[in-house]
């Protein structure tokens, strides 16, 4: 027996892996697994280049739990290690020997170079974090010399023990004594809930207890004829080794990929939208599938469902930094050996190599949906609402997006026509004549609140859009910066003669000094801190009073209200302009009425008119309002 001490810096280092390394004890788990599917991998590689002759056998690998012993052990028939070996790549702390492996064995498949696992921070050294003392039983693939199987164990400290072993079986089991903070770990449950995060698509098969099946005894039918079953305890595999993912994209059917997705999110009920299968190897190395979802008003709760992989190893569901914001929408799996992945995420988001990456998954999400919408217009318009949040945060984030998605982005009309931009512009140019004036798109982002005024624009001939989005707002004002000729104005946000100015002003039943006389009748019975008058020449059948607020003033609340803009103008109170039309009866009716008192009482009909229409009255002055009407009525 040797005994010795492992060569690290400090004596400290253990304590300091266990309390501070990785916040996530659970990691261990992964790590060990890891290591055992790379050991295996290893192995495939040697015996498909010639090196290894022997049967390779069954290469599943085993994690057991032990209650009473309180062990938790990790099996795997890979290519095992020699005593010095172990003092080579245990006893050097961080000593990565999938680098040297790659350049020993560099064969001809870049594929099988990359199916070797490796760089995940201190690796085995994890089990630190949650082990008293760590054992490591191993038995080289190699034939000869000093290829004796050992056994190995360390209790914490820096020293080991190294001794002969009678194991016969080739591979390396490693056996945790868990300490007393870490028991969690030996419950069943808990095991199952961390192999199905890190290991469910493992590229060799993780075996875990056992589970119960219902199989068909042979030979044995009931009496309609149906064959006989059987409960029947069998070995229980975590893993699809194979996922979808891993195939090339023309083998595979619509049916595998809805099929993928529920294996993805198994409590997902909802069906995606459409895929996107992602395969290159150069000028980096990337598989997946990303998803489209039905993107749903609250879109927070629908981000981080992208799984990332490294060869088949879980990494992360938090792509931040990885892919552009916007994409973290998407669901799905992204794998590549490319991302590196023990760094900050600070680094990653300055990393060539993941520009490269997400440059180009931007790019292929933009040629799906271009394709789609030229394949069957109508069939994309279908599914536009389902997608519009997700392309315009898109547009609004990344300029390299918008130059893509400004071809087969829609605007839609409240009578559920789409138009593309260009469309849109040519479709509105025609009404509006007025060639030097910028072009106006009318807008309503409540179809029942400002009914009234899309009614007027309609009777006008306007068109409108329905811009009730939860990302509108925004989207709205990303576009005038690039249609700069273009100018949103909501429906409500003028009368229907302002809201596309003409040249010609309409004729005005009051003169100038009549107005001058009506303004001070009208402000002493409405509040003036919150509307200012003015007069406008509308239709005779238009109403005597209308409530509009300013575009600019709306979007400016709006925008302070999301966080943005000036904090100051969320504490201003709303200001609306009351348009009193000069061309309507009863305000010709109030000039004439000889007595205060009556006068009075038309103006604060007219004036509650205009704000119930706007449904701005409310609460007492709503209640006064009832009362007036009903006095007028008797
Ligand atoms: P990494 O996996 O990043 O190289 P680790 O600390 O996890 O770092 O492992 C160090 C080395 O120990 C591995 O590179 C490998 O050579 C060896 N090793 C660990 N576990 C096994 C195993 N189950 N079978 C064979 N070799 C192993």
């Amino acid at each position: 027996m040797e005994q010795g001490k492992i060569n690290v810096q400090t004596e400290n280092i253990f304590p300091i892996i266990k309390k501070f390394l990785y916040s996530d004890h659970e990691i261990f788990l992964r790590e060990l697994i890891s290591n055992a599917v790379d050991a295996t991998q290893k192995l495939k590689t040697l015996a498909s280049v010639g090196k290894f002759k022997d049967e390779l056998g069954d290469l599943t690998i085993r994690v057991d739990v032990d209650k009473k012993k309180k062990t938790i052990s990790v099996h795997d028939h890979g290519i095992g290690m020699t005593a010095d070996e172990i003092k080579k790549y245990i006893n050097e702390v961080a000593f990565s020997s999938a680098e040297e492996f790659v350049k020993k064995f560099k064969t001809k498949s870049e594929a099988e170079q990359n199916a070797i696992i490796g760089h995940f921070g201190l690796g085995f050294y994890s089990s630190f974090m949650v082990a008293d003392k760590v054992e490591i039983e191993s038995k080289t693939y190699k034939k000869g010399g000093s290829t004796r199987a050992i056994h190995w164990e360390c209790d914490g400290s820096p020293n080991y023990k190294l001794e002969e072993s009678d194991r016969q079986e080739r591979g390396t089991t490693v056996t945790l004594y868990m300490d007393k903070d870490s028991k969690e770990f030996l419950e069943e449950s808990r095991i199952l809930e961390l192999l199905n995060k890190y290991s469910k698509f493992l590229p060799v098969p993780i075996e875990f207890g056992t589970e119960k099946v219902t199989e068909e005894i042979e030979g044995e039918k009931d009496k309609d004829g149906n064959p006989k079953t059987k409960e029947v305890e069998k070995p229980r595999i975590i893993n699809n080794t194979d996922p979808l993912w891993r195939k090339p994209p023309a083998e595979c059917t619509d049916e595998d990929y809805k099929k993928f997705y529920r294996e993805l999110y198994p409590y997902t009920f909802e069906e995606p939208l459409f895929h996107i299968h992602l395969n290159v190897d150069y000028p980096f190395n990337l598989t997946g599938i990303l998803y489209f979802p039905k993107i749903k008003k609250n879109i927070e709760v629908q981000k981080n469902k992208i799984q990332l992989y490294s060869n088949q190893v879980f990494v992360t569901d938090s792509v931040e930094g990885i892919v552009p914001e916007f994409l973290t929408l998407l669901h799905g799996v992204i794998d590549s050996p490319d991302i590196p992945l023990n760094v900050s995420r600070s680094y990653l988001q300055s990393d060539a190599a993941v520009k490269k990456i997400s440059n180009y998954i931007m790019k292929k999400v933009a040629d799906k949906l271009e394709e789609h919408f030229k394949k069957d217009r109508k069939k994309f318009e279908k599914k536009w609402d389902d997608i519009r949040v997700f392309i315009e945060y898109g547009m609004i984030t990344e300029e390299k997006f918008y130059e893509r998605a400004e071809k087969f982005t829609l605007l839609k009309n409240i009578e559920d026509k789409y138009f593309t931009l260009e469309e849109y512009k040519k479709k509105v140019k025609d009404i509006q004549k007025d060639k030097e004036k910028k072009i106006i798109y009318i807008y309503t982002t409540d179809k029942e609140g400002q009914f009234s005024f899309i009614e007027s624009a309609r009777e006008r001939g306007y068109d409108i859009l329905l811009m009730d989005g939860v990302l509108d707002n925004h989207f709205i004002n990303h576009l005038e910066q690039k249609l700069t000729d273009v100018q949103f104005k909501r429906v409500d946000a003028d009368t229907v003669e302002k809201l596309i100015e003409t040249k010609e002003e309409a004729p005005s039943k009051l003169d100038d000094k009549q107005k001058e006389g009506l303004k001070p009748v009208i402000e002493r019975n409405i509040n003036k801190e919150k509307f200012t008058v003015i007069f406008e020449n509308l239709s005779e059948n238009d109403p005597p009073a209308v409530v509009t607020q300013p575009e600019f003033m709306r979007r400016m609340k709006d925008m302070s209200a999301l966080g943005g803009g000036s904090p100051f103008m969320g504490d201003m109170p709303d200001q609306y302009n009351l348009v009193i039309n000069a061309n309507n009866p009863v305000i010709g009716k109030i000039l004439e009425e000889k007595e205060d008192k009556s006068q009075d009482k038309l103006v604060k009909q007219v004036y509650d008119l205009a704000l119930l229409s706007q449904n701005l009255l409310k609460g007492e002055e709503l209640n006064k309002f009832i009362k007036r009407s009903v006095d007028i009525i008797k």
